[in-house]
């Protein structure tokens, strides 16, 4: 038993109120066919909505079974639609890129039927309705008539108790409304079916109730025929739909519109790339920042200028000239990256070897005080150590030192300088215990310039246009132009003939960029390691590229663009800043450095760079978004019909889910595989190259959680935007 009670229909439209209709009261039985009429605006339709549960009512109450349905929230109604009402409409709304077989199996699939289970029965119905020769016709296909009896079809198969049909004849001409009726009749035995029309003439044969309205109200309730009251409407019986259909309606819907497929496929695919695209430019800045091009300044004496040209070019000798014929020079240094570069001391002892702590490099020239302890350098070799007095082992062990043996070392404990004597020792005041400084002969300097550039210029090298992470080192055995490398490297060329090739070797820092075009003279391995190279332990030497020593020296070997100057006198500093300033030199303070080299600095580029990035990800989520939004509007028909059939807003979220996930995921490995063919050189993309070097799997992980993050914020977005308004007001809006 359906029954109404004093029930009114109130639309509230931006401060206009208007009634659907007003104090209804009616009682409907299984077995009957009751026809609806009346006049345009007279509140036909609205009453079948609030009958079949796609909309709600403002007053009066409505049972079911004798239980009221005024406190229904959005959800019940869903359950109060699945389990009693079929609808059948004016405008068929079925799916046109559905076949008439899919649109119907639609239905049972939403219920929670396996495929498998409903074949049969549906087959059945269309054979009912006549269609069996459209099986597999998309509906967009189908006649006027043809879609109306898929739109019963579709009514029938969801077995429920109550049929709703608004105007089904009004779309169609007379014979193809006679033939929808008859199947109407023939179907709906036992069941309670409530038909509005226009036309009473084509249904008053099988009414068994007659229902007249006008402006809201029911002017007449004729009962043709007597059925039997308070008979229990039993609900079909409806599970979830399984997991499986769920994962079969996501695919279908992916890829049964072509266009919409492509276009969604593109948006995702431009979020992808261009996230991919952002985060790698973010690392390469993180990377920038920590990769030497950043000097952190050892020597902070109080009287240090750093100078450059403002025309980025580098120092010439007149440019040397100028400067040091300026009042207030105390001295230059040119190549100051000695200044700042911290390298180890260390001795030979008998009981092994012995690296005292870490120093920085000064020209002896530049000394101008007495020693403390022994005397002044006379040759070459000879230098002066000054160091802190706190330093206790000097001070106590200064015969292990004076006159003693040393060489210097840099990273790793490598040679890089021998046959140094220490002679004198200066004791300094102020400086802390590890603060020491070695005044050194310049010959000797030039020795250690090679290994000092290096340090702040980043080695690169491209090989069949892809860049390799070897080591570049020089070899007095190499000739010039030419390059002696690992017979590994031999798999990346086609049938392994790898001598004769050309291989580029290219350095960069802050200063210049420069590249050396080789070509491959031989390959070493294990055996010829030795006699190739000149250098003795093959392990310590993996994969390392030789190259001419000369060759090498050259790619370092360069005027400087960055010098220092020392001023005599630190009260007058700023003057000297602007008579430097008047020959086009730039200027800085060293002690302005004092803030910036402590991390902290890099880490305030750090945070900047990473904010850049979340902020472009966030806005590139919202750009995406409303596009997705506009593209999924044209299909929010589909998920409206989805949810005229009984759907819930759950449903239709994870079928929306699995659509986005598809699509993601295929912009993902599109974007990968394209990452891919380039990085192996099959597509040439060398900026691609360049910026997916900095990322290893953590970040395609990461990204990939991202993106997949997104699309799952997306959909639950859109499909809230479905379900903002009642059903029957986002339908009524779509058609
Ligand atoms: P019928 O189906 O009999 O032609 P309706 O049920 O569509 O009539 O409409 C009944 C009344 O309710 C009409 O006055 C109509 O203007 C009003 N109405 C229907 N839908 C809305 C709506 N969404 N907002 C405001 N008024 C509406
Ligand atoms: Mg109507």
């Amino acid at each position: 038993m359906l029954k109404l009670e004093n029930v009114s229909k109130i639309y509230y439209n931006n401060g206009i109120i208007a009634t659907g209709f007003s104090k209804i009261n009616l009682e409907l039985n299984l077995g009957e066919f009751v026809i609806i009429t009346g006049e345009s605006g007279s509140g036909k339709s609205t009453l079948l909505n609030v009958l079949s549960g796609l909309d709600s009512y403002e007053e009066g109450e409505m049972y079911i079974n004798g239980k009221e349905t005024s406190h229904y929230t959005e959800k019940d109604l869903e359950q109060y639609r699945k389990k009693y009402i079929a609808n059948i409409f004016q405008n068929f709304n079925l799916i046109n890129s559905y076949t008439v077989y899919q649109n119907i199996e639609l239905v049972l699939l939403l219920s929670g039927y396996k495929k498998r289970q409903v074949k049969k029965r549906i087959l059945n119905i269309i054979e009912q309705v006549g269609l069996t020769k459209f099986i597999n016709t998309k509906v967009s296909k189908l006649s006027g008539g043809q879609k109306q009896r898929v739109a019963i079809a579709r009514a029938i198969v969801k077995d429920t108790p109550i049929i709703v049909a608004d105007e089904p004849t009004g779309n169609l001409d007379t014979e193809s409304a006679k033939d929808i009726i008859d199947i109407l009749k023939k179907v709906s035995e036992d069941k309670l079916v409530i038909i509005v029309t226009h036309n009473i003439e084509q249904f008053e044969q099988y009414a068994t109730r007659i229902i007249k309205m006008h402006d809201g109200k029911i002017i007449e309730n004729k009962e043709i025929i007597k059925k039997d009251k308070d008979n229990l409407i039993m609900g079909t019986r409806s599970k979830k739909i399984t997991l499986l259909n769920r994962w079969r309606l996501g695919i279908r819907n992916t890829f049964n519109i072509k266009s919409k497929f492509l276009l969604l496929f593109m948006v995702f695919f431009f979020i992808t790339s261009a996230i991919f695209l952002e985060y790698t430019s973010f690392k390469l800045t993180e990377a920038n920042v920590s990769d030497g091009s950043s000097i952190n300044f050892q020597d902070l004496s109080e009287n240090r200028i750093l100078i450059k040209k403002k025309d980025k070019t580098s120092f010439s000798e007149e440019d040397y000239l100028k400067i040091s014929n300026l009042q207030n020079i105390d001295y230059i240094v040119k190549n100051d990256l000695f200044l700042d570069t911290r390298i180890t001391l260390c001795r030979d002892l008998i009981t092994g070897e012995f690296c005292s702590y870490y120093v920085t490099i000064n020209d002896i020239a530049n000394y101008k005080e007495s020693v403390d302890l022994g005397r002044m350098p006379e040759k070459e070799n000879e230098i002066i150590l000054q160091t802190s007095n706190k330093n206790y082992y000097i001070e106590y062990r200064v015969n292990e030192v004076l006159e003693k043996d040393f060489y210097i070392a840099g990273q790793g404990e490598q040679h890089i300088l021998d046959g140094i004597k220490v002679v004198g020792i200066k004791f300094n005041e102020n400086s802390n215990n590890y603060d020491a400084k070695l005044y050194m002969n310049s010959v000797q300097i030039d020795k250690l310039s090679t290994y000092i550039n290096e340090g702040y210029s980043k080695i690169k090298v491209l090989f069949q246009n892809q860049y390799l992470q070897n080591k570049v080192l020089p070899s007095s055995k190499v000739e010039k132009g030419k390059a002696i490398v690992s017979k590994d490297l031999s798999g990346l060329v086609q049938n392994g003939r790898i001598k004769g090739k050309q291989i580029n070797i290219e350095i960069s820092n802050i200063f210049y960029s420069e590249k050396k075009e080789l070509i491959i003279d031989n390959t070493y391995d294990q055996k010829s390691f030795v006699r190739l190279t000149g250098y003795e332990t093959y392990n310590n030497f993996i994969g390392v590229i030789f190259i001419n020593a000369d060759d090498y020296n050259s790619l370092f070997d360069k005027p400087p663009y960055q010098s220092s100057v020392f001023v005599k006198d630190v009260e007058n500093i700023d003057s000297t800043i602007t008579d430097l300033n008047n020959l086009e030199i730039e200027t800085k303070k060293v002690t302005d450095f004092k803030v910036e080299t402590d991390e902290s600095y890099y880490q305030m580029i750090r945070f900047a760079s990473t904010i850049v990035t979340v902020v472009l990800i966030i806005l590139l989520f919202f750009i995406s978004y409303f596009i997705i939004k506009i593209i999924l509007k044209s299909r929010a028909i589909y998920y409206t019909t989805l949810r005229m059939l009984g759907s819930t807003k759950k449903e239709i979220r994870k079928i929306l889910d699995i659509e986005l996930f598809i699509n993601s995921n295929l912009a993902y490995f599109t974007t990968l595989l394209i990452i891919y063919l380039s990085k192996n050189s099959i597509i040439n993309i060398k900026y691609l190259t360049d910026l997916t070097e900095h990322i290893g799997i953590f970040e395609y992980v990461l990204i990939y959680i991202v993106i997949i993050l997104m699309s799952k914020i997306l959909s639950r977005k859109v499909s809230k935007d479905i379900f903002k308004k009642s059903a029957i007001s986002t339908y009524n809006e779509e058609v």
